[in-house]
């Protein structure tokens, strides 16, 4: 088991990635790991992750209380303690505001696409949890929904929230989340943000099942390269591609090539 002493600065040391990574800006974000059943480390309110010191951390309990620390938890601390109330192996959570994700969040996007194949085996899908006051039960409630099946959340309008079974899982997962928003984001402006077949998936959601992650994924879409596709499903929200128009012309070309004989 890790010591409390190397626990804190390891979060001070994920304070500083995140910090310097452009995640949070200012004092934003807040980070907690869970040090027992019922007793957590968390980072204190006003102060820059970027130059935490292991004594500034604060230990609460799993209601909030304080037990240990100068300084004032977190508001976003109910947040934090309802994922680790509804589940109980997780060990860490990260909230922060990085740009990417924040702008699907605001645009109301979820990532929920099959682009890219790190991201459906581990990222999975990320839904985005209604709007709720920061700091209140609102926020808390918003994401309830989406704890058990999926590693984290967009926040509408706010951010984002990851969860994991240690602390670098947790930071690891939101480093995912905003590459696959700026990969997704830069793909859309080329008009290409085309996702993997159903076939493809289904192959990646196998080695996803043989590494043990269970998260809600992208099912992807449905293709005539599909050995037994049916129809053509473009994804929504996006333009179709000349492959997408070549494929549905094909198909309305066969519709009344049958009809004609
Ligand atoms: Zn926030």
């Amino acid at each position: 088991m890790i010591s409390e002493i190397k626990l804190k600065s390891q979060v001070c040391e994920i304070g500083k990635r995140i910090y310097e990574k452009g995640f949070v800006a200012s004092n934003d974000g807040n980070i907690s790991v869970r040090i027992d059943e019922d007793t957590f480390l968390v980072t204190p309110t006003g102060v820059s992750k970027g130059f935490m010191t292991p004594e500034m951390l604060i230990k609460v309990d799993g209601d909030g209380n304080l037990l240990e620390g100068e300084r004032k938890p977190t508001s976003e601390i109910k947040m934090h303690l309802r994922v680790y109330k509804e589940r109980p192996e997780i060990k860490s959570v990260v909230h922060v505001h990085p740009p990417y994700a924040t702008a699907f969040a605001i645009a109301g996007v979820p990532l929920d696409q099959a682009t890219m194949p790190e991201s459906i085996v581990t990222l999975g899908t990320i839904p985005i949890a209604e709007y709720g006051t920061p700091s209140t039960d609102e926020l808390a409630s918003a994401i309830s929904p989406f704890i058990l099946n999926h590693n984290g959340a967009l926040l509408e309008n706010h951010g984002a929230l990851t969860w994991g079974e240690n602390l670098d899982q947790a930071y690891f997962l939101m480093e995912s989340l905003e590459f696959c928003a700026k990969v997704n984001w830069i793909a859309r402006q080329m008009n290409g943000d085309r996702e993997l077949n159903t076939t493809n998936v289904d192959r990646l959601l196998e080695i996803k099942r043989h590494l043990g992650k269970e998260s809600a994924s992208p099912s992807g879409v449905q293709t005539a390269s599909n050995a037994h596709a049916e129809k053509i499903t473009p994804p929504l929200e996006r333009s179709l591609t000349a492959k997408d128009i070549d494929l549905i012309v094909e198909k309305v070309t066969q519709a009344v090539v049958k009809l004609l004989k």
